[in-house]
């Protein structure tokens, strides 16, 4: 039998092993001269002077919103469709998450937000779903307009003195929005170096900066440096100094510090990601979209127009006409071909947790119509035109077998 195609796996070659080599034989393996000089890499590459990095994206979109003082009572705007993460954080720091359906592109729906906002919104969290950014033109044009709805309660929220615009952009490294890069258009974004990401550290995330004044973007990194490594002045790095050992805690702080290992992994990854990972994604993409366009049943995703270019993440299908339960038996034909695929999101209101808060997956049909025919084939730097035409294949031949 033929060895099952995978969805995502990460690309390991001899250069990320030497190396993270070189940093274990280095004597420095935590948060150290790495994470450093990877956060420079990634503020030169989204063009912006402060980024920091943390163990995972989760750690940053929390980070952010207890920097921001989200607490109970304040609500949170974020779409049905995408990762528990975005969501679950807005939980842990007592806060409601108020959610809103999609439009065509996957990405929620800005003309539903509106009627969301209320006295109690503080933040609003747009994902760029599969890598294709939102409409970030229009969510910084309401959240400058609702100004006047809002009621800041803590320092932070009266110095930016309207709903702050924090990207979950875990998918969406690289894209372009305006011939700007994601990082550059919410006043704080979130990347994730998970291990399925378009960009790996095996766990990891980023927090890109872009406050406006009166904001100093480089105190944000500063504090928020302290505020994931225990609330402590100094890190390990810096006490290691000759005599500078003693240290004082400002804050009870987190703990989600990247550390030189991972950062080790990112810096390899990141210098070849525009000229190496995106080419290879969009040409996988390309070579899908036009095998499949020819296909009537073929819904596919947008991944570049004259405003907006993708990072290619996922090759989100859709099969039209189909509901939930032929979607899962085509998926399982695909499977028993050989061929990894998966659905990009099981919609909030589908999940135990947050079906038991209340929500309710008929307030959000455009989600569940999405979720009911969506497939998203594998998209990785090792899949070779071969394995593409296998995967092709077997969705084709799994698709015209089911509907
Ligand atoms: C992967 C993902 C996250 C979480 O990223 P981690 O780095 O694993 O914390 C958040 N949001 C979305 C949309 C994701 O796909």
């Amino acid at each position: 039998m033929n060895k099952i195609i995978p969805f995502s796996p990460p690309r390991v070659d001899q250069q990320m092993i030497d190396e993270v080599v070189d940093t274990l034989r280095s004597g420095w393996i935590t948060t150290g001269p790495k994470t450093k000089a990877f956060e420079r890499k990634l503020a030169e590459y989204c063009d912006v002077l402060s980024v920091i990095c943390l163990n995972s994206a989760t750690a940053g979109l929390e980070l952010m919103l207890r920097w921001f003082d989200v607490k109970e009572g304040d609500e949170v705007i974020l779409p049905a469709y995408t990762y528990a993460a975005t969501a679950n954080v807005v939980m842990h720091c007592g806060a409601k998450p108020v959610l809103a359906d999609i439009g065509e592109d996957f990405n929620i729906d800005v003309s539903l937000i509106k009627s969301l906002i209320s006295s109690k919104t503080k933040v609003i969290m747009p994902v760029d779903f599969g890598g294709w950014p939102c409409h970030y033109n229009e969510l910084n044009r309401l959240v400058s307009e609702t100004k006047g709805l809002f009621v800041p309660e803590s320092s932070t929220q009266k110095a930016l003195g309207r709903i702050m615009l924090l990207a979950d952009a875990a998918h969406s490294l690289g894209a372009v929005y305006n011939k700007r890069k994601t990082g550059t258009v919410a006043d704080a974004t979130v990347f994730s170096f998970h291990a399925v990401k378009n960009l790996t550290t095996a766990e990891g995330g980023a927090i890109v900066l872009n406050f406006p004044a009166p904001f100093k973007n480089e105190e944000i990194y500063r504090f928020l440096n302290i505020l994931s490594l225990h609330g402590q002045n100094k890190d390990a790095l810096a006490k290691l100094q000759k005599g500078n050992w003693k240290y004082d805690v400002i804050t009870a702080g987190y703990k989600c510090n990247m550390t030189d290992m991972m950062a080790s992994l990112g810096l390899v990854e990141l210098s070849r990601y525009d000229t190496d990972t995106l080419t290879k994604r969009k040409h996988i993409c390309n070579r899908y979209a036009a095998a499949l366009k020819k296909k009537q049943w073929a819904e596919l995703p947008i991944q570049k127009n004259n405003e907006k270019e993708s990072s290619y993440h996922l090759f989100a299908l859709r099969i039209k006409g189909i509901d939930e339960s032929t979607r899962d038996k085509i998926i399982e034909s695909i499977f028993e071909k050989n061929v990894s695929v998966n659905v990009h999101f099981i919609p909030l209101p589908l999940l135990t947790f947050y079906k038991n808060k209340g929500f309710r997956i008929t307030d959000y049909p455009k989600a569940y119509q999405f979720f009911s025919c969506e497939i998203s084939l594998p998209v990785f730097y090792d899949l070779t035109d071969e394995m593409i035409d296998t995967v092709l294949d077997a969705v084709i031949s799994s698709v015209e077998q089911h509907i």
